[in-house]
């Protein structure tokens, strides 16, 4: 099964996806991951994405796009796996359906006056799992119920990057939404609800697609 979440930032894309592998065994594919992976090991396509990270901009679909294609052709893919944060562009959409037919897009719809506050109250591990301070706290403050790592906030969770991220994504990615539905793949689940109740959601819609 190849899916992706789209949604804006804070919609909880990554959150849901965690559910998903849990419940169908592919992994998640977070070009935001992978991007923040090469920017801590200082990496040329670190320092270059950086620079846009930083301001809240796309970094270059040609950048992307190639290390999207090199995941995805990596063995762990081979049943299928969950996109998260790509496509965000007309031209990664189109690099994306060259490689392979997507056999849903989940959009996770949530109110915009909700998402100011989900991105700025956000703590990450780098274990991958994602907490908040008001809405998914961890057992033990600042510390991740997974690992035991130190939590951290993202640096371009700031609310002036949030703002700049907001209107690059209505203006940038929300459009496709439209590519989507023409194709008869977009699934809109409202996103503004309690978490569990929005997994539940995903999950049996998945599991009816793929019957
Ligand atoms: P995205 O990957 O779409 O940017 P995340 O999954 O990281 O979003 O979620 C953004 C923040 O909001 C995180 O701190 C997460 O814990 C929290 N969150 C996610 N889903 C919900 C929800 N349904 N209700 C309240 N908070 C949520
Ligand atoms: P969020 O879901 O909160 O927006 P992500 O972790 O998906 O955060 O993305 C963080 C940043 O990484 C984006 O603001 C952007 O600069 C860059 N990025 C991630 N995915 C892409 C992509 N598919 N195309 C261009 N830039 C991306
Ligand atoms: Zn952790």
């Amino acid at each position: 099964m190849k899916i992706a979440l789209f949604g804006p930032p804070g919609a909880g894309k990554g959150t849901q996806a965690r559910f998903i592998e849990d419940e169908f065994g592919i992994p998640q594919i977070s070009t935001g991951d992978l991007l923040r992976e090469h920017v801590r090991k200082d990496t040329p396509l670190g320092r270059e994405a950086k620079r846009y990270m930083d301001r809240g901009d796309l970094v270059p679909d040609e950048l992307v796009i190639d290390i999207l294609k090199e995941r995805i052709s990596r063995d762990d893919c081979v049943k299928g796996f969950i996109l998260d944060g790509f496509p965000r562009s007309l031209e990664q959409a189109k690099a994306l359906s060259d490689a392979v037919d997507l056999d849903a897009v989940i959009n996770i719809v949530v109110d915009e006056n909700l998402l100011v506050r989900r991105i700025t109250g956000r703590r990450m591990c780098s274990c991958g799992a994602t907490y908040h301070v008001e809405f998914d706290p961890p057992s033990r403050e600042g510390i991740c119920d997974r690992c035991g790592g130190k939590l951290y906030q993202r640096d371009d969770d700031r609310e002036e990057t949030v703002i700049k991220r907001l209107e690059v994504y209505r203006k940038q990615t929300e459009p496709l939404t439209e590519h989507y539905r023409k194709l008869g793949i977009l699934h809109d689940v409202d996103g503004s609800r309690p978490i569990e109740e929005i997994s539940k959601d995903i999950i049996s819609l998945l599991k009816k697609l793929g019957e």
